[in-house]
């Protein structure tokens, strides 16, 4: 039962309309929410959704239950064969998910690309490694939710764990982009996991998703997304969690970048310009706070900003395109609404110009004064930027950690024995040298963060698999 209704609008321009042929895929059962998507680039209306409504939630759980234990008994290879099956079809219908990409998630051509290559390399990966795994128990029935800013990647790489764990997964994407959710369970089943196996679950996080984690008849939630949202899902679930349920969860972070005067200029523009602007900034790993070292900063700076004017926003179905926009009205609002809360009390050093249709914020550097901390998340193409001398750099470090975070961390320097001291005191679950902060490679580079960013193990790494067995002390042959 893949619990989903989907009705195309036919909106595309008509040279995309071979590209989107999403079928409406559709089920018996109750309806929830609705949901109507608008591209963000645009605001023509991609599509409709229509979220689970109780019945179906019921019936959805019911099914995953009692799939369980069929799909636990077969042998790892066949699990490992059809995530294998899956990644292929992926690759066959990646001009379909690059338009969903720039429709839906307003997301550049070079993202899409690789959003659906992580989601490969994904199903690969997880397939090698449970192959080459002890033989273990699964835990059950796996809620996994995951968030809009990766709506392919992100999405299947949870359910790819899930699955290959041997465990059944009732998937919940975020409410901006089911579209892409809706293809890729679709080409999931086509690649013969049954439909009970894996079940698409859309709908909005306080009703649909909470209903996904109180459920005792959850075994585990793999959750990727905003710290506060990891909060509700941890209290939602505390019986689950007493009876022995997991809960693997990915957050955010208040990542940071140290660049001394050692640096090599041109490198650290470019690599600054790529963390904070990349993807209108919308990565978790994306840089929010530069601390450049203050004889350095002038030089730096005036070559960044060089460097933003040369950036091109707009839609991101135009391949000359840099920077699309971001992925609604409501993020829209509360950063501009931020930015000119900030620029009342403090510097805006440099913006660019933003499209006025679609909702478009624009790359921003913003002074802070002192050796500032920061508190929250502004998940969008904004840049803070403190400077720092030589004799206070032990106050840059004890600001990067007070955030409470420890997602990524970026360096900038030519001096010996500097990486090594500044990534022992700084909390950090990805810590980048001399290149950008965004990014890893599934299998080579796995991506996870520490603290309040995420409970690891990190996702595309050796060990992301054991969470989704029983312990192995649990382990009855
Ligand atoms: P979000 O927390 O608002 O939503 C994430 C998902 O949780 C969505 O599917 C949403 O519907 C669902 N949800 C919301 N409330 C819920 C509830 N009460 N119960 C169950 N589910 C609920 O996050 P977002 O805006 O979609 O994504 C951006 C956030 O994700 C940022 O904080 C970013 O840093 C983080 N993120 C982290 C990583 C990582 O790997 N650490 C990767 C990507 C994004």
């Amino acid at each position: 039962a893949v619990n989903y209704l989907l009705t195309d609008r036919d909106r595309f321009r008509p040279s995309e309309k071979r590209w989107h042929a999403v079928p409406a895929s559709l089920v018996a059962g109750s309806q929830g929410e609705q949901f109507s998507i608008i591209s963000p680039a645009t605001g023509e209306p991609v599509g409709d959704a229509i979220g689970a409504g109780p019945e179906t939630l019921e019936l959805a759980i019911a099914t995953a239950r009692d799939a369980a234990p069929g799909w636990a008994a077969r042998p790892v290879a066949e699990r490992a064969l059809l995530l294998r099956q899956v990644a292929g079809l992926y690759e066959d219908n990646a001009a379909e998910f690059f338009a969903l990409c720039a429709r839906e998630a307003g997301k550049t051509l070079n993202d899409a690309v690789s959003e659906v290559r992580e989601a490969v390399d994904f199903l690969r990966y997880y397939a090698a490694e449970a192959e080459a795994s002890e033989p273990r128990q699964p835990l059950g029935v796996f809620t996994c939710i995951s968030p809009w800013n990766f709506p392919l990647a992100i999405f299947t790489g949870q359910i790819a764990a899930a699955l290959v764990a041997g465990n059944t997964v009732l998937a919940k994407p975020a409410e901006t982009t089911p579209l892409i959710a809706a293809l890729a369970v679709r080409l999931m089943v086509q690649a013969g996991i049954p439909e009970d196996v894996v079940q698409l679950v859309p709908g909005s996080g306080p009703v649909v998703g909470s209903v996904l984690t109180s459920d005792p008849r959850i075994d585990g939630v793999c959750f990727t997304g905003s710290l506060a949202t990891a909060k509700a899902i941890d209290v939602k679930m505390a019986d689950n969690l007493a009876a022995g349920a997991a809960l693997i969860a990915e957050t955010g972070g208040l990542n940071a970048m140290i660049v001394d005067s050692t640096a090599l200029p041109e490198q650290a523009v470019r690599d600054i310009l790529a963390s904070a602007f990349q993807s209108a900034g919308q990565r978790c790993s994306a840089l929010r706070i530069l601390y450049v070292q203050e004889d350095a900063a002038e030089r730096t700076l005036e070559m960044l900003y060089g460097a933003m004017d040369e950036l091109k926003l707009g839609d991101p179905w135009d391949l000359s395109v840099d920077i699309g926009p971001v992925i609604d009205s409501k993020a829209k609002a509360k950063m501009d609404a931020y930015i000119a809360e900030f620029a009342a009390r403090d510097a805006v050093l440099h913006q660019l110009k933003a499209p006025e249709q679609g909702t478009f914020v624009p790359p921003t550097v913003l002074k802070v004064s002192g050796i500032a901390e920061m508190k929250e998340e502004i998940f969008g193409p904004v840049l803070h930027v403190a400077t720092f001398k030589a004799e206070d750099i032990g106050a840059v470090v004890n600001a990067i950690n007070a955030s409470g975070y420890g997602l990524t961390f970026g360096l900038h320097t030519r001096i010996d024995g500097r990486v090594e001291e500044l990534s022992d005191r700084i909390r950090a679950g990805n810590i980048y040298v001399n290149r950008n902060q965004i990014g890893a490679v599934v299998g080579s580079q796995p991506f996870g963060g520490e603290s309040l960013s995420g409970t690891g193990p990190k996702a595309g790494g050796p060990n992301y698999l054991k969470r989704f067995w029983r312990p192995a002390e649990a382990f009855e042959p």
